[in-house]
């Protein structure tokens, strides 16, 4: 079965999935970019029931654009917004590509590309959404 680990920047918390994301996602918008201080975020999205978090967490909610809340949870030591939970995705943990031990597949998709930093580009075969994701 599939194990990948996750670890904020000082290790106090981690998150083991026993299966594989159902999807990865990089997301342009400003929200994340702020969120991450990087040009854009990356999330694998895992089944909330494949994943054991362990470590104590801070957490922050914001409302996204389609007004669902969005909770960031932050490693209680050093910070790391390692993992989130969305109002709209009820089943699932979005968790930061960056931390895992071992590389996972690429992303599937781009969205929020209208608030894109100009320089940043993606490869030809991704899909590129001027905002969020398509219905699935
Ligand atoms: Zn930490
Ligand atoms: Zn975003």
């Amino acid at each position: 079965m599939a194990q990948h680990r996750a670890a904020c920047q000082c290790g106090a918390l981690t998150v083991t999935a026993a299966a594989d994301p159902e999807f990865v996602v990089l997301c342009n918008c400003k929200a994340c970019q702020q969120r991450t201080g990087a040009p854009f975020g990356v999330g694998a999205y895992f089944a909330k029931d494949a994943v054991t978090v362990a470590g104590a967490v801070n957490t922050w909610t914001r409302s996204s654009d389609s007004g669902r809340a969005l909770t960031n949870h932050f490693c209680a030591a050093c910070g790391s917004n390692l993992y989130w939970t969305l109002e709209m995705r009820p089943g699932h943990m979005g968790v930061a590509v960056g931390a895992f031990d071992q590389p996972l597949p690429e992303p599937q998709r781009a969205i929020w590309a209208q608030e894109k930093l100009d320089w940043v580009t993606f490869p030809d075969h991704w899909p590129v959404y001027d905002t969020g994701s398509p219905p699935e």
